[in-house]
């Protein structure tokens, strides 16, 4: 059922087993697989069933540095969340992301990938993803005679391929409304803002949590357990928020939330001149690479990774790349290519002739290195529901520009020895980390089993605190190359089995 906050009395107590907050990809899985579960759950949210100007102004925040953009164009808020204009590229975590590295400080996962398998399999059927695995194969994309590009035989890189959900990319709100409305353990209540958690007196457990509307009524929300998915900025500015009985908020006793901030740099690296003729299908074929995500996007895409063994031997962050076809710069392409190149390329004619001579703009993902110093504050300036607005400091580090100038370098060398064709790269210099808009928000309350490293436990389980779990990119300790929604999905189901199970016993 939906309740509109708007709509009920000030004051109002809403009373359940498990409070859910945000109801995005995280909050919205969560609450599916609980009710499954027959465990009665209130999804409170803060927007409604579409956007609303007031309601995303609540994002706005202060960016410290320039090579973050403005915090309120990546996140939506309403029912949905983000997913609302994802583009809905799936892939796994590596088992190589999950390990502590000796070169990489803070790095380390307290579970590792053998955890979450079980869980990247029910996520597909979450998404709605058609293909059974995530494990690139040439002869499956009908590509099985093409000279290895840079991929099965390749040391250093390996081909990837990033599933999509089919015709478009799931939008949770849209997807499971119908199934929120109608499911008699499911209350989702709209346009109620949470603006802060109430501790118990021992300060060991929340006792409720509050919510505001922008017309000015008060909720107070009490449940047995509480579970924060309110996505990788707002998940520690609500725990930073709550402090009017624990200084510093809750879970940060040791100085933690808010800190190791990321998100993948995101950037055109230059542009691909294929050379090779014919060309390997997936330089040719348009369905393998990125087009505007809508009715009419490509399936699943395929792009290069750099191989664990290569990165581990380099000391290099994680980095992927995809392509982006562009049609429309002959004069570009020209004056790019070598001279035989050109006449070869020129005796072809119409729509073949054409195919082999496109350029293919080429967009990289890169890892930003754990860094505590990389965080979300609070300021003391309020949004329109009283509560604070936030800080972000991306405070990049030397390495973090290195690992990606190098791994620009190497690729651009793989793919000239290949002889499929060049990159010309773009001069990266003043360019900000990431291009757009910054999509993958992780790292704010990070997982680790030592307080003093991190804010929750394995489970996601707040140190220190009985009932309070936090779900989403906030509890990645790293982040590897991947997008991260697929294993947001995989938490978020995981979580669901803890807290319907004996290990996710409600407090005393
Ligand atoms: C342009 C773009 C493209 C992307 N494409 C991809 C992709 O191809 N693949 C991929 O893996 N990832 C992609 N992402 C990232 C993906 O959208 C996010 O990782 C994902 O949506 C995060 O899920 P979440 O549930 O943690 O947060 P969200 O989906 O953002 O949900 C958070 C929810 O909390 C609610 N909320 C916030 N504050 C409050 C409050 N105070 N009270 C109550 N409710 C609140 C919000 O309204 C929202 O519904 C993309 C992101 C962007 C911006």
């Amino acid at each position: 059922m939906f309740v509109d906050a708007r709509s009920v009395d000030d004051g109002r107590v809403f009373e359940s087993d498990v409070c859910i907050v945000g109801a995005g990809a995280a909050g919205i899985t969560l609450a599916l697989e609980l009710a499954k579960a027959k465990v009665d759950v209130t999804l409170v949210e803060s927007g409604d069933f579409q956007l609303e100007a007031a309601t995303q102004k609540l994002y706005e925040g202060r960016v410290i540095d320039g090579d973050y953009p403005p915090i309120q164009l990546s996140r939506l808020r309403y029912l949905g969340g983000t997913t609302n204009h994802w583009g809905g590229a799936c892939v796994p975590l590596d088992p190589f992301e999950f390990e502590a590295h000796s070169w990489l400080p803070h790095s380390g996962w307290p579970i590792g990938r053998a955890d979450l398998d079980p869980y990247y399999e029910r996520a597909r059927a979450v998404i709605g993803l058609p293909r059974p695995d995530f494990r690139f194969d040439p002869a499956e994309e009908g590509a099985a005679q093409d000279p290895p590009l840079l991929g099965a035989e390749n040391r250093d890189y390996e081909t990837v391929i990033w599933r999509r959900p089919q015709p478009e990319p799931t939008r949770m709100g849209k997807k499971y409304r119908e199934t929120i409305r109608s499911h008699p353990r499911i209350r989702c209540v709209l346009n109620a803002n949470a603006i802060e958690l109430v501790p118990g007196e021992s300060g060991r457990a929340i006792t409720a949590l509050t919510a505001r509307t922008l017309t000015g009524r008060e909720l107070r929300f009490e449940a047995r357990r509480f579970a924060i998915c309110m996505g990788g900025i707002e998940n520690a500015r609500l725990l930073l928020a709550s402090d009017t009985r624990i200084r510093g908020g809750i879970g940060n006793q040791n100085d933690r939330v808010g800190r190791y901030f990321a998100d993948h740099g995101f950037r055109m690296m230059g542009k691909i001149h294929v050379t090779q003729q014919p060309a390997p299908s997936w330089f040719r074929e348009e369905r393998f690479w990125l087009s505007d995500p809508g009715p009419n996007a490509t399936p699943d895409l395929v792009g290069f990774a750099t191989r664990p063994s290569f990165r581990a031997r380099r000391k290099l962050l994680g980095f992927s790349v995809i392509g982006h076809v562009d049609s429309g710069e002959w004069d570009d392409y020209r004056s790019e290519i070598g001279v035989q190149e050109l006449a070869a390329a020129s005796q072809g004619s119409g729509e073949a002739g054409k195919r082999e001579r496109r350029v293919i703009r080429l967009y990289f993902v890169a890892e930003k290195a754990p860094n505590p110093d990389s965080r979300i504050t609070l300021q003391p300036e309020r949004d329109a529901v009283g509560m604070r607005k936030v800080a972000l400091d991306l405070n990049l580090q030397e390495r973090d520009w290195e690992s990606v100038n190098e791994n620009v370098r190497l690729l651009s060398t793989a793919v000239a020895r290949s002889g499929v064709g060049r990159i010309r790269i773009v001069d990266p210099e003043g360019l900000p980390w990431c291009e757009g808009t910054g999509a993958h928000q992780t790292g704010t309350t990070r997982m680790s089993d030592d307080p003093k490293q991190g804010v929750t436990d394995r489970n996601g389980k707040v140190h220190g605190v009985e009932n309070l779990y936090l779900c989403g990119g906030s509890l990645f300790p790293t982040a590897g190359w991947q997008h991260p929604t697929l294993t947001i999905f995989a938490l978020s189901l995981r979580l669901a089995d803890h807290l319907a199970g004996a290990g996710g016993a409600p407090a005393a």
